[in-house]
């Protein structure tokens, strides 16, 4: 039976997966990502990666490459002595950072892609190269947002007949990400911006070199609440009054101040997403609420632009904070439903909700090359493992 092949480049980790063509996981491990900071500085103020160190007598821009070949033959020596013999059809790799094809090989640049290993090949748009393009199988690489967007929209189809390219994946969890499959340019949505926000919410963001943004990120994101807090926590209240009437349009409080004054919030010693959201759960902290709002709100807004421009009709999020907190994405859910129900422009109705599927990044780099003739059964085991063995973090 031919068995397909999928890689998930990240940061900090480099996962194989081998699966049968029906969707049955046969061996998976995971390895460091070659981008993995070592915590020592280079000169110039640049992160030290695992790249860095290793197969040092290879060029940089060959490198990255080089490490993931070996990681991979190391994989398939290991599976093949703990499962005994298999065949491979077809190979994924879901990537962290925007993907393309260039001179036979594929190529990224992304947040945590250090650009000293870029291929000298082309000035105008540089990458790093990962793999070769063509293998004796077929080869798909996407970003991976697109890659597990490509996983939920198997989903979608199989079991409601929805066109996967009218569907987006957002990623809730530390940032805010967004992927449509079929879309080979990531929607950078976490870095839309924020048109109401005032400056003093501004912050620092992965898109700009050190000055403050109001990008959605940056509001939406676990990372974006757990900041928010902090910042309206460490506001004079005066200066909070004043910039309470730019929220006008989240009712149920007037002054900011009034909710900063009376947070629990600043006791704990983490002032972390959970923290806020747990409270904002619980109705239990004013200030929490508004964050938790404000985050809906944000995405909202997001989603519904994202929408329009691509013309959508059902967004499906996952990741950590809608994982752990349902409730939020049902806040958001009905701040979409609010601003759309009488648009002409999103018609069937834009339907957003907590992803169908059960970790939709883990089944991302294999449903690239998923014959769709096992649409059906691999739509029924992303769904079935939905409850099973789901990690705090996921
Ligand atoms: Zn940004």
């Amino acid at each position: 039976m031919p068995d397909l092949l999928g890689m998930d480049l990240g940061g900090t980790k480099l996962d194989f997966l081998l699966a049968a063509e029906d969707g049955t996981f046969l061996y998976e491990k995971q390895y460091d990502s070659p981008f993995q900071k070592t915590g020592k500085i280079l000169g110039k103020g640049n992160s030290e990666v695992l790249v860095d160190t290793i197969l040092t007598h290879i060029p940089e821009e060959q490198r990255v490459a080089a490490y993931i070949d070996q990681t991979e033959d190391r994989f398939l020596k290991e599976a093949k002595k703990e499962i005994g013999s298999f065949g491979i059809a077809g190979k994924g790799a879901s990537l962290c950072g925007k993907t393309w094809e260039q001179e036979g090989n594929i190529v990224i640049a992304g947040g945590n892609t250090p650009m000293r290993f870029a291929s000298g090949q082309n000035k105008d748009k540089p990458g790093i190269v990962v793999m070769k393009a063509k293998a004796d199988h077929p080869v798909k690489a996407a970003n991976d947002g697109t890659a597990a967007a490509t996983a939920q929209g198997i989903y979608y189809k199989v079991t409601h007949g929805i066109d996967p390219e009218t569907t987006a994946y957002f990623i809730l969890g530390t940032g805010f990400g967004c992927g449509i499959p079929g879309c080979d340019v990531p929607a950078e949505i976490g870095h839309i911006p924020v048109g109401f926000m005032p400056k003093a919410l501004w912050q620092t963001c992965g898109c700009t070199a050190g000055h403050p943004t109001a990008c959605a990120e940056n509001y939406a994101s676990g990372r974006g609440i757990s900041n928010c807090a902090k910042i309206l926590l460490s506001l004079k209240s005066p200066f909070l009054k004043n910039i309470s009437p730019c929220f006008g349009r989240h009712a149920g409080f007037s002054d900011l101040s009034e909710l900063a004054a009376d947070s629990r919030i600043s006791r704990h010693a983490e002032i972390d997403a959970k923290t806020v959201m747990d409270y904002a759960k619980s109705n239990a902290d004013g200030l929490a609420v508004f964050i938790a709002d404000l985050a809906a709100q944000v995405t909202a807004d997001a989603a519904i632009a994202i929408a329009q421009l691509f013309g959508l009709t059902r967004i499906g999020i996952g990741e950590s904070v809608a994982r752990l907190n349902p409730w939020h994405v049902d806040n958001i859910a009905k701040k979409v439903a609010d601003r759309t129900r009488n648009s002409n422009m999103l018609v069937p109705p834009l339907k957003v909700e907590l992803t169908p599927i059960h970790n939709p990044a883990k089944y991302g780099a294999l449903s690239l090359v998923v014959p769709e003739s096992q649409y059906e059964i691999w739509a029924k085991k992303m769904a079935a493992s939905l409850h099973k063995d789901l990690p705090a973090g996921s």
